[in-house]
C-alpha cells in the first residue's frame, strides 16, 4: 500500500495533470509542474498529503531501523523490509528500506516491528522542505545509508550549485538507480503481483530430455499389392478337325473263272464287268 492514503494513482504516462499531489517524481527535478523523469536526481517521490497531518503507514511489514530527527531530513523514519519482493525479480526475495522524510510527529520507535498498513508518523514540513509533503523514498539493500542521497555536499560545491539546482541538472543520477527504486512503481507491482491469482512466477521450463526413439531399422518391406488383373483365359476350344477318313472302298477282285462274273464292290454294289 501506498503511506498515504491518496486517491490518485502514481501512473506515470498521466502524471502531468497530476503535479499537486506529485510533485517531484523520482529522478525528476524541482521545478514546478516539470513532470519528466530521469532528467533530475531526485531519489524518491514528493507526495503532498490529502489533509495536513496526514497518517503515514508503512507500505509492506517490516522493522523500524530509524525514527529521530536528522537535520534536512528533518523528522525520519526508516524501515527494514526483509525478504521482500526483489523489484527486479519477484519470485525472489531481497531487503528494501522505506523512508518517510519531513514528518511531524513520529509514531514508532527504532526496532519496533510493523505491519503493512501501521501508522509510522504523520506528515508535515519539517527539515529542508519548502512546504509540506512527504518525501518517500525505498533505498535498496547496497545503499550504504538510509535515505540515501545521490551526491555529497562536497559534489555539489564541486559542481557549483545550490541543492535543487544539483537535482534539477541530475547530479549523481547514476547513484539514484544503483541504490534507489521508484517506490510507487514498486508498490503498484507488489499490488498487481498479489491480485494476480496466477503468480508471475515464471515458467519452469524443465529441460527437455529426448529420449532417443529406437529407431528399427528399415526393413523396406516393399510390399507391391499385387495387380489382380483378371485374366482374360482365353479358352481357344479348338474344334478339332474331325477329319474322316476316306475309305477307299477297296476293290474287292473276285477271281473267278468266269471273266464275265460281276465285281461287287464293298458297298454291295455290283459293278457289271464289261
Ligand atoms: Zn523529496
Amino acid at each position: 500500500m501506498y503511506p498515504l492514503k491518496i486517491n490518485e494513482k502514481y501512473d506515470l504516462p498521466n502524471l502531468a495533470n497530476l503535479w499537486r499531489r506529485f510533485t517531484t517524481l523520482y529522478t525528476g527535478n524541482y521545478l514546478p509542474g516539470d513532470m519528466r523523469i530521469w532528467v533530475g536526481s531526485h531519489p524518491g517521490v514528493d507526495i503532498v498529503p490529502p489533509v495536513k497531518n496526514a497518517p503515514v503507514y508503512a507500505c509492506l511489514d517490516g522493522e523500524v531501523v530509524m525514527a529521530e530527527n536528522k537535520g534536512s531530513y528533518g523528522n525520519i523514519v526508516v524501515l527494514k523490509h526483509e525478504g521482500t519482493y526483489d523489484p527486479a525479480d519477484f519470485t525472489k526475495k531481497t531487503t528494501l528500506f522505506s523512508c518517510h522524510l519531513h514528518l511531524s510527529e513520529i509514531d514508532v520507535k527504532k526496532w519496533d516491528q510493523v505491519s503493512e498498513g501501521t501508522q509510522i508518523g504523520k506528515t508535515w514540513n519539517t527539515g529542508n522542505s519548502t512546504g509540506e509533503h512527504l518525501h518517500f523514498q525505498i533505498d535498496r539493500a547496497e545503499s550504504p545509508y538510509h535515505a540515501y542521497w545521490p551526491f555529497t555536499w562536497a559534489e555539489q560545491q564541486a559542481a557549483k550549485l545550490d541543492f535543487m539546482w544539483a537535482v534539477n541538472a541530475g547530479l549523481g543520477l547514476d547513484n539514484v538507480y544503483k541504490y534507489t527504486i521508484d517506490p510507487l512503481v514498486y508498490l503498484d507491482k507488489v499490488d498487481a503481483y498479489r491480485n494476480n491469482s496466477t503468480p508471475i512466477t515464471p515458467k519452469v521450463v524443465s529441460p527437455v530430455i529426448e529420449t532417443p526413439k529406437p529407431v528399427a531399422p528399415k526393413a523396406e518391406v516393399k510390399i507391391e499389392t499385387p495387380v489382380v488383373t483378371t485374366a482374360k483365359v482365353e479358352v481357344k476350344v479348338e474344334t478339332p478337325k474331325v477329319v474322316t477318313p476316306k475309305v477307299e472302298t477297296p476293290t474287292i477282285k473276285v477271281a473267278s473263272l468266269d471273266s464275265s462274273v460281276d465285281v461287287i464292290s464293298a458297298d454291295g454294289t455290283v459293278q457289271k464287268k464289261n
